[in-house]
C-alpha cells in the first residue's frame, strides 16, 4: 500500500468503525463516508456514483460481470488471453473464447464476424485492457464500439486491472458497460476492488443476502479498505502519464540489456502496443521453474506468468493461445517494474539473468 493509502486505512478504521448499513448515528456517519468515497471514485473514473459497486477484488468483479450476465440468460464470451478470473467463469458457463494472433492481438475482422454470428445470443463480451502476463494492450474503445454495433443486446466488459497505474482509466470506463478494478494493483489494499456497472438490469447477483451495493454485492462494507483504495486510485490516476514514461525507460533499458546478455531471448508481444510495467520473455532450453528458483536465490523476484497460476507445471494459457510451441512456452519469464525500481536494479537483474541462463545451459 502507498503510505497515503495506509494512513487513510488507519484513520477510517479508527474513526468510522461502525457498519455503514446500521441505523444509529455512528452508522449514518460511516454511510456518509462511504457515499463520499463512492463519489470520489466516480469523479476519477468519470462515471456516475450509482455505477460504482464495491467488491472484494477483481476476481469477484469479473465473476459478477460474467456469471451475473449468464444468469440473466445471455451467452458469455471472452478473449483467450483473459486472466483466469474471467476465463474460468466463461468456460464454467459454457461460453465462447475469442482467439488471438501471434502478437496476442484480436483480429478485428474475425471479431466482427464472431459478433455478427452470435449477436442474437450474446449477453456479455469481455476483453481486457492490458494482459497481466505479457503487458499487451488492447484497443478497448474500438472493441466496445464493435460490440455495441454488431451485437447491440450484449454488454461489453473490460478487466482493466493492469491499466490503473499506467493508463487513463476514464478512457476505458466511457465506452464500456462494465469495468473491473483491483485495489492492490494500484497501491491500495488486497481483497478490495470495484465493478463499474452502468446497466444492472442484465446482470444478476451471485450472492444473495443483504441489500448492500443495490443487492448486486451483498455483505458488510469494508469501509477502511474502500477508503484506502479511493486514495490510491486518485493518486495512481493523477500520475499515470509520468509513471508510464518512467517505467518505459526502465523496461526499454532492461530489454536492451537482456538482448545483449541473452541473445536467444524473445520478448512476447513485442510487435504489439504494451504496458511498460511488464516485460515477458521466452528463453529456449530452460524452464521457468529452474530460472525462477535461481533468480530467487539471487534476491530477484520474478514470475513465470500469473501469480495465481504459479506452481502449475503446464505452460500458461496466454502464451499457448499466442501459438507458442509447448516446450518454448515452458521457458516463460515475467518481470514487473515499479516506480521504486532503480536503473541499478535493472542492470543487476539483466546481468544475473544472463549468468543464470548460461549456468543452466551448461
Ligand atoms: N484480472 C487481472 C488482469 C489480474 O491481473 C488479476 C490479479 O492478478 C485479477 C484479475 C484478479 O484480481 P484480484 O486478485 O483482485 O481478485
Amino acid at each position: 500500500m502507498t503510505p497515503a493509502a495506509l494512513a487513510e486505512y488507519l484513520k477510517v478504521a479508527e474513526q468510522f468503525f461502525a457498519n455503514p448499513q446500521g441505523s444509529h448515528r455512528y452508522s449514518r456517519i460511516a454511510m456518509r463516508q462511504l457515499d463520499d468515497y463512492r463519489e470520489r471514485v466516480a469523479a476519477v473514473l468519470a462515471c456516475g456514483a450509482g455505477e460504482v459497486f464495491f467488491t472484494s477484488g477483481a476476481t469477484e468483479s469479473n465473476n459478477i460481470a460474467i456469471q451475473g450476465s449468464a444468469r440473466a440468460g445471455g451467452l458469455v464470451a471472452a478473449s483467450a488471453v483473459e486472466h483466469k478470473a474471467v476465463l474460468a467463469p466463461v468456460l464454467a458457463r459454457g461460453g465462447l473464447v475469442i482467439s488471438v494472433d501471434v502478437d496476442g492481438q484480436i483480429d478485428q475482422d474475425r471479431l466482427r464476424r464472431f459478433l455478427k454470428e452470435h449477436a442474437g445470443q450474446l449477453g456479455v463480451v469481455s476483453i481486457m485492457a492490458v494482459n497481466n502476463e505479457t503487458g499487451v494492450t488492447f484497443p478497448v474503445p474500438v472493441f466496445a464500439g464493435m460490440v455495441h454495433k454488431h451485437a447491440p443486446r450484449a454488454l461489453f466488459h473490460c478487466d482493466a486491472v493492469q491499466a490503473a497505474t499506467v493508463l487513463d482509466l476514464a478512457e476505458f470506463v466511457a465506452p464500456c458497460d462494465m469495468v473491473s478494478l483491483s485495489a492492490h494493483k494500484f497501491g491500495g489494499p488486497k481483497g478490495t476492488g470495484i465493478l463499474i456497472a452502468k446497466d444492472t438490469s442484465k446482470v444478476r447477483p451471485l450472492s444473495l443476502g443483504g441489500s448492500q451495493e443495490k443487492d448486486l454485492r451483498p455483505g458488510t462494507h469494508d469501509l477502511a479498505s474502500i477508503a484506502a483504495m479511493t486514495v490510491a486510485l486518485e493518486a495512481a490516476q493523477l500520475n499515470h502519464a509520468g509513471v508510464n514514461s518512467e517505467l518505459s525507460v526502465l523496461r526499454d533499458r532492461f530489454e536492451a540489456l537482456v538482448g545483449q546478455e541473452v541473445p536467444e531471448a524473445t520478448f512476447t508481444g513485442a510487435n504489439s502496443p504494451r504496458s511498460p510495467a511488464i516485460s515477458h520473455m521466452l528463453l529456449p532450453g530452460v524452464t521457468s521453474e529452474e530460472m525462477l528458483f535461481m533468480l530467487d536465490e539471487a534476491g530477484i523476484a520474478a514470475s513465470g506468468g500469473a501469480a495465481c497460476a504459479s506452481g502449475a507445471l503446464d505452460p500458461s494459457h496466454v502464451v499457448v493461445a499466442m501459438g507458442v510451441e509447448h516446450q518454448l512456452a515452458k521457458g516463460a519469464l515475467r518481470f514487473s517494474f515499479a516506480r521504486s525500481n532503480t536503473p541499478d536494479e535493472i542492470d543487476l537483474t539483466a546481468k544475473a539473468l544472463g549468468e543464470i541462463y548460461r549456468r543452466l545451459q551448461r
